[in-house]
């Protein structure tokens, strides 16, 4: 047929609302990447062929479990476990696992269709999956929280292996859990291999996987400054979120000069003018598993807590979205722009609506998408693959290093892309094209499968 690219795209466009219904994030994700295609699917005829679309947003395989498990008092919960492996065509799948009650399959998917795309971006030859579970780990005590682990372990043992499919954390899944589900994996298996990332240093973890998500958030922000002639130095950040991507930006803004003022939880959240305490943050969050509340409590004068509100009503330079999809809107872009902010860098998985990005981008703002600002995170977990293959474990120096070289190169690959589409300083169209280019290549080159 003859049919223009964009025609073919608006029909994908129903086509997926029509096959995967009620799923309204991965709409949102799958949309979001074709509706920025339209360029390089008409000056590049390959990517016209049929099928290569279609095949591209329906996942390879998607697996959903029973998990059942039993909790201190002795009563049996049933929970669902998920993975959805969307695409090997690079690579092994690769990408994390949530736990979280808000779990369900579109949001598995849309976060495995984003997972694609940044991790051909890291260019470190990793495929993209993701998966978790509705189980909500908040309240559950260490042993309900290893059983829990251990059941779900017990079933998808045998749909992951180091060469085929190498999950990590998400939100509600940290060191701690990737501890549990990877000693069931080698008691069930007998097998000790690379089968999981994040995990803990002394055990095969690499050291700087737990700050990298962070860190390369705000490296990417940076970068994008600094595309402007501008920098950190001295300017004041909102970060939402208090999870271990939340913690690490902030980190790595105070070491970069910029005052971080806010986190959050989903009670609320605490601005402090002097600036996050880190020491404090972490004992709260890591050591007690506690709520952000309890920070402005001990902090004294400079902290206020603000229940029910948002992050983004504190006047910044600088917004890190780190908390979950969908946590910052229309409105919320607004307040931003109405004070000022420069730039915007998702460190979570699609938090900003596309109404909210329009808007910021109409406002001259420099957005980062997450598929390409919160890169370093499955970047880094590449590398713990490479370290566990090799039987070495790298210095915290040479990570760190590797880690601002691949953010560096996202951040030129995304410029510059952008530019060569006709669209100078986006870095959503250019992310987009150039995640999907190296996706779509690979799959051409591989048949139809
Ligand atoms: N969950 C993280 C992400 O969204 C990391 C995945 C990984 O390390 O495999 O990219």
């Amino acid at each position: 047929t003859t049919k223009t690219p964009l025609h073919s795209l608006h029909r994908l466009r129903d086509e997926i609302e029509r096959r995967n219904p009620a799923q309204p994030e991965f709409h949102q994700a799958a949309h979001e990447v074709l509706e920025t295609l339209a360029p390089v699917l008409a000056a590049r005829p390959e990517y016209a062929e049929p099928g290569l679309l279609e095949r591209l947003v329906e996942p390879e395989r998607q697996i959903i479990f029973r998990v059942p498990w039993q909790d201190d008092q002795g009563r049996v919960h049933v929970n669902r476990g998920y993975r959805v492996e969307f695409n090997s065509a690079l690579g092994p799948y690769k990408g994390g696992l949530r736990f979280h009650p808000s779990v369900d399959l579109g949001i598995v998917k849309f976060l495995g269709f984003e997972q694609v795309f940044k991790n051909a971006l890291t260019g470190l030859g990793i495929g993209g999956g993701k998966g978790g579970s509705d189980f909500d780990p908040r309240g559950r005590s260490d042993a309900e929280v290893m059983r829990f682990c251990q059941s779900f372990m017990t079933e998808l043992h045998r749909h992951i292996g180091e060469h085929t499919d190498v999950p990590a954390g998400d939100i509600g899944v940290g060191t701690r859990e990737i501890g549990y589900l990877f000693g069931q994996y080698r008691r069930i298996t007998n097998r000790w291999e690379g089968v999981l990332t994040g995990k803990g240093r002394g055990w095969g973890g690499s050291l700087v996987r737990p700050e990298a998500t962070g860190y390369g958030n705000v490296l990417f922000a940076a970068a994008m400054l600094r595309e402007r002639g501008e920098d950190l130095e001295g300017r004041t950040a909102v970060v939402s979120g208090s999870g271990n991507v939340a913690l690490f930006t902030i980190e790595k803004l105070t070491a970069l000069g910029a005052n971080a003022v806010t986190c959050s939880d989903s009670g609320g959240y605490v601005v402090d003018e002097k600036g996050i305490d880190l020491g404090l943050l972490k004992q709260v969050k890591e050591v007690e598993r506690g709520r952000v509340a309890t920070y402005a409590e001990r902090r004294g004068a400079s902290a206020t807590y603000v229940p029910g509100g948002r992050v983004w009503e504190v006047p910044a330079d600088v917004a890190l979205p780190s908390a979950t999809q969908n946590e910052l809107d229309e409105k919320d872009a607004a307040a931003l722009v109405r004070n000022g902010v420069k730039a915007v860098s998702e460190g979570a998985n699609m938090p900003t609506t596309p109404e909210a990005v329009r808007l910021l981008r109409q406002a001259g703002v420099a957005f980062g998408p997450g598929k390409a600002a919160n890169a370093g995170g499955v970047a880094v977990s590449a590398l713990e693959m490479a370290q566990n293959a090799s039987r070495t474990a790298w210095p915290a120096e040479r990570v760190e290093d590797e880690l601002a070289r691949i953010i560096d190169g996202i951040h030129t690959v995304c410029h510059e892309t952008a530019d060569r589409y006709g669209a100078p300083g986006d870095y959503v169209t250019g992310a987009n094209i150039a995640g999907f280019e190296r996706v779509a290549d690979a799959m051409l080159a591989q048949g139809v499968i």
